[in-house]
């Protein structure tokens, strides 16, 4: 077997051997689309009136379990050490659980993350959690039901997801995050409730901007509800400090309840750039790697795949050298803002 290179722990510094863009930052992480289809049709992803029931659930185009593992093993020899799946819902993969156990098992992957919206996850977590996957994050807007339908596209049940995430607890999975996308007028009032039920859980609930993501969520600026609005008013109620960052380029600024009930973040991803810390890479279920979550296309990747995992990790190592994105800092400007966007569906957040 070849080499894997050695990754320090960021920030202690880079061996060479590893790439940096074109701004010098390194790739570390990577966002792995398993599937483009969903079983939800939140408005500010997949709007129902935009995307057909049957999108990508008979993708011919989607990468093997094989193909992914070669990826995965030529990402982490040029860096990646944090790997996390998402989809559309990851859990409408089928034999998930195998891919996870194959992806656990790859070197230099030290954190192996899956993104669900929890309606499939209560018969699940059992076999995620035995096929060696420890961290879970579960999308959740409302507690309240109606809304919650409302917000899935009439898809999805509140119940089912918290039975998912009682499931997950019991089968071993500690400290879940939680997240929840606010939007203006539509879930706003769900905050102080969200928060009230999950203090004290031992799960870490974060409040995600809302993106302009995409090209089919009609986004409005004013649809935003920003972290600073929702920190203030989440600490009028409960008193928080903020926390140190858990590593270099963290999304999500951290605090904690100062009467001990545990930790709150938010991902601030449009009032706050976080673009000179951006390590992260995206690949999309049929095998396109986008190096922005904004990015208007991606780069094939199966024809370098095909040439297995030693002249694959050279052609992505070429590939991130040459990446320049900073679309969040440029948001402001009238040409980055406009054009298309990938759809968030197809690269998972
Ligand atoms: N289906 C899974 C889920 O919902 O958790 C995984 C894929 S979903 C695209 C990943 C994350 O992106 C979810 O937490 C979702 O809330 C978030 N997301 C989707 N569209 C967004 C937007 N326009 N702005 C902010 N977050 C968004
Ligand atoms: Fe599906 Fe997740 Fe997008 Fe909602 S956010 S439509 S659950 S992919
Ligand atoms: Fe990274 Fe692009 Fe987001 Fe900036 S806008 S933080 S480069 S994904």
């Amino acid at each position: 077997m070849n080499a894997v290179p050695q990754t320090p722990t960021w920030p202690l510094g880079m061996p060479p051997s590893l790439p940096l863009d074109r701004r010098g930052r390194p790739l570390r992480d990577l966002r792995l689309s398993v599937i483009e289809a969903c079983n939800f049709r939140c408005g500010y992803c997949m709007p129902a009136d935009q995307v057909p029931d049957d999108y990508g659930l008979d993708s011919a185009s989607r990468l093997s379990f094989d193909e992914i593992e070669t990826l995965v093993r030529g990402f982490a020899r040029i860096g990646v050490n944090k790997l996390r799946l998402t989809g559309g819902e990851p859990l409408l993969r089928k034999r998930l659980p195998e891919l996870i156990a194959r992806l656990s098992a790859v070197p230099g992957i030290e954190d192996l993350a899956l993104t669900t919206n929890g309606s499939l996850l209560a018969g699940q977590a059992e076999a995620l959690h035995r096929a060696g996957l420890r961290r879970l994050t579960v999308s959740l807007d409302a507690l309240d039901a109606d809304l919650f339908r409302q917000m899935s596209g009439g898809r999805g049940e509140v119940s089912t997801v918290m039975a998912g995430i009682d499931a997950a607890t019991r089968a071993g999975f500690h400290s879940l995050k939680i997240n929840c996308v606010v939007q203006r007028g539509i879930n706003e009032n769900q905050v102080l409730p969200l928060v009230e039920h999950f203090r004290g859980s031992g799960h870490v609930l974060r409040f995600i901007e809302y993106m302009d993501v995409g090209t089919c969520n009609g986004w409005q600026r004013a649809q935003v509800v920003t972290s600073a609005e929702l920190r203030d008013r989440i600490a009028s109620r409960w008193p928080i400090l903020p926390l140190d960052p858990n590593y270099r380029g963290e999304v999500a600024t951290r605090y904690r309840f100062e009467d001990g009930a545990g930790e709150i973040g938010f991902v601030s991803s449009v009032s706050e750039t976080f673009c000179g810390d951006c390590h992260r890479a995206r690949v999309s279920a049929d095998g396109h790697l986008y190096t922005c979550l904004f990015a208007s296309e991606g780069t094939d990747l199966r024809g370098a795949l095909a040439r297995g995992e030693t002249a694959f990790a050279g052609h992505l190592a070429g590939l991130w050298s040459r990446r320049v994105d900073r679309y969040s800092e440029l948001r402001g400007e009238r040409e980055a803002a406009k054009g298309r966007h990938v759809e968030m569906f197809l690269i998972g957040g």
